[in-house]
């Protein structure tokens, strides 16, 4: 360790020596120092820490229509998800700039948050939603699987892991951690299995809901900073998750059978083959979803108390799909291009070809998530080879390269003359 000694002052926070390109300042005592990068660096913590501080202002956030034009911009379809989504988040940032102006007053009316639940199948969008919507408010946004979480105790991820996550999102800074979005998914897997409490304890439905709720409706939680198990004598982290906003989305299979047994009086009943029913229809029984109707798919009413939005999003269609291959800011079509234009390769698309892997999506039952990895998969070997060949080249995705047909794929580099 090197020690301080009069012809020997060097920075205290980077141990730098003076120098040709670094200053030293020295502190009130006289024998504390400080270079100029160190006190530049500083500096931007502290205003980077200021700004994160700034409480919410009203005319900072999008209006509905702001934040639904944004949405657009990213996301394929699903318009009654998108709009009550705006609504929602508009209001939950809205209520946050209320609270924060007026917390003094005590006759001040007390807005509650309002978390939102999405039911929609795997692959349509529910994630990217969330996250889209965090991405415009410039807010830490965390994901979590509500099938890894256990309530604590038991073997598995406790709940305030997801409270960490968001924590880890804002790079450590609390204040803007309880200012994020949360978005948990698969909340229907933690469904209990009767609708009836159960005497033993439920390890992977109710009680991680009930550890949820804490969390979902405001609380100052504990949370170990690395993360895992709580252990006696840790030094934890305090945050207030009154103001988190929560998302909560869901397969939710099965629920559309208990709301038609409800609405269609002369029922239906047993042996009714909803699988025959137009995504419309399914669509349509799902937004007509009410509280009793989770609870008999075993939601706890206080959780779904704290839900009061919900929405249906549809699954994704083929021309969907298309859709999401080519239209948004960052289609996966439009990634690719830009990742091969680094290597100085032209990639084009056939509309054949883009119909074709909507195809194999819908084929795999994956929605959209599935895209990715087909397109991925089917280019592997032209990502392997187009490298080693120098200068400027098209490659031409065509039907039958996506059916696999294609055993050459070298043929189809086409070498193109250089501009220069
Ligand atoms: P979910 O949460 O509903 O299972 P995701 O939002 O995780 O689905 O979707 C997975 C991927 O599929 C996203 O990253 C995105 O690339 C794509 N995707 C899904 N739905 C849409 C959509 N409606 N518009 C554009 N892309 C979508």
């Amino acid at each position: 360790m090197k020690r301080f000694g009069s012809n020997d002052a060097y920075c205290f926070f980077c141990g730098s020596t003076a120098g040709k390109d670094r200053r030293l300042i020295t502190g009130p005592s006289g024998n504390t120092f400080i270079c100029d990068k160190c006190v530049a660096i500083c500096e931007g913590i502290l205003e980077q820490q200021e700004a994160d501080l700034m409480p919410i202002e009203l005319k900072d956030v999008p209006t509905p229509h702001e934040f639904k034009e944004y949405l657009d911009s990213y996301v394929v379809g699903q318009n009654d998800a998108k709009k009550t989504l705006s609504v929602a988040v508009y209001n939950h940032y809205k209520r946050m700039s209320v609270s924060v102006a007026q917390q003094a007053a005590d006759d001040a009316v007390k807005i509650e948050k309002s978390n939102v639940l999405l039911i929609g199948p795997t692959g349509s969008g529910k994630t990217l939603l969330a996250r889209t919507l965090a991405q415009r408010l410039k807010v830490p946004f965390a994901i979590a699987d509500a099938t890894t979480l256990t309530e604590a105790g038991y073997v598995g991820e406790d709940v305030e892991n997801v409270l960490l996550k968001l924590i880890n999102a804002a790079d450590g800074n609390i204040e803007a951690a309880q200012r994020g979005i949360i978005f948990i998914d698969e909340i229907d897997k933690i469904a209990r299995k009767s609708e009836n409490t159960s005497i033993t304890r439920d390890v992977s439905g109710e009680g991680v809901q009930q550890a949820l709720l804490k969390i979902i409706e405001g609380t100052v939680a504990s949370v170990p900073p690395q993360g895992g198990r709580k252990h006696p004598n840790q030094e934890m982290l305090q945050i207030d998750t009154t103001n988190i906003l929560f998302i909560l989305g869901g397969a939710f299979v099965g629920l559309d059978k208990i709301i038609e047994q409800r609405v269609s009086s002369h029922a239906m009943g047993f042996g009714s083959d909803i699988g025959q029913m137009s995504e419309e229809d399914r669509m349509n029984l799902l937004n007509q979803c009410t509280p009793d109707d989770l609870v008999k798919f075993g939601i706890i009413p206080e959780l779904i108390g704290r839900m009061p939005i919900t929405c249906a999003l549809k699954e994704l269609t083929r021309d969907d799909l298309v859709l999401v291959l080519t239209e948004p800011k960052n289609a996966i079509t439009k990634q690719f291009q830009a990742s091969f234009s680094i290597d100085n390769v032209e990639l084009i698309f056939e509309q054949d070809a883009i119909n074709e892997i909507a195809d194999e999506a819908i084929r795999q039952k994956t929605g959209a998530r599935g895209l990715r990895s087909i397109v991925e998969k089917m280019l592997l070997d032209v990502m392997f080879e187009i490298p080693e060949i120098k200068g400027k080249k098209r490659f031409t995705v065509t039907k039958d390269v996506v059916k696999g047909k294609t055993t050459n794929l070298s043929e189809l580099i086409q070498e193109l003359p250089d501009a220069s």
